[in-house]
């Protein structure tokens, strides 16, 4: 039976996680699963509900209608709505790391990952997903950049996008949710014993996907030459 593999790619905000990860997915052709995008999704559905993301009954009790999908272009839908810019925007971004911070919300997106990985190979990116979601994964990399280079690229992300705030607004925003995301109960943000930390501040895009792409035949190569013959 063909093999499915899995890459885990974590780190703390605006790493640049999702754009290699992208890249990887499409360079190998594994499916791309932007996690972050899960509790995104979930954080506007309570917005949108008038619930308070930071109570945990509020969120408990909105998980039942909670229906999402992510296509293969990446693109996010929330109840079949197309919510991928939105769920982008700034008061989506402040609230997020209190929604997914529930553990019935966090078992709950972390069931259909794993349901997704067993289908086919894939990329995924997140906070937990080399130390719980995919252990067993092939590749785990933990990507790391300062805090001024994470500001910098997700200044200029947003402006192309058109979200405002200023660079300094990033900045906090990014260090407010590492703080977060590093010290809540359920499921926080660390590197796995066995993932390879990548400091991406002086790394172009191509040499964060280069690097991966380089671990991963490393790690897997024969096992890779034989399923592509
Ligand atoms: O990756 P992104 O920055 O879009 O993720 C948004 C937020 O979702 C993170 O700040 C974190 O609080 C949460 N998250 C998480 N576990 C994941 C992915 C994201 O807790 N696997």
């Amino acid at each position: 039976m063909k093999k499915n593999y899995a890459i885990a790619i974590d780190g703390p905000a605006a790493s640049g996680k999702s754009t290699a990860a992208k890249a990887v997915a499409k360079r190998l052709s594994f499916l791309y699963i932007d996690t972050g995008a899960m509790y995104r999704a979930f954080t506007l559905w309570m917005i949108e509900n008038g619930r308070d993301p930071r109570s945990e009954a509020d969120a408990v009790s909105l998980i039942p209608g909670f229906e999402m999908e992510e296509d293969k272009e990446g693109r996010v839908f929330l109840s079949g709505r197309d919510v991928t810019e939105r769920v982008r925007e700034n008061d989506v971004s402040r609230l997020v790391s209190y929604a997914c911070a529930h553990k019935a919300v966090r078992e709950r997106m972390v069931e259909i990952q794993r349901e997704m990985a067993s289908r086919q190979s894939v990329v995924m990116d997140g906070r937990d997903i080399g130390t719980v979601v995919l252990p067993q994964a092939d590749l785990k990399v933990f990507q790391v950049a300062s805090v001024e280079a994470r500001a910098r690229r997700r200044f200029l992300e947003n402006q192309k996008k058109g979200i405002p705030g200023t660079l300094e607004e990033i900045a906090e925003d990014i260090e407010r949710r590492d703080y977060i995301d590093s010290h809540r109960e359920h499921s926080p943000l660390m590197q796995a014993e066995d993932a390879v930390l990548l400091d991406t501040s002086e790394m172009t895009v191509a040499q964060e996907v280069d690097a991966i792409l380089k671990l991963f035949l490393e790690k897997v190569g024969e096992t890779w030459n034989d399923m592509e013959q």
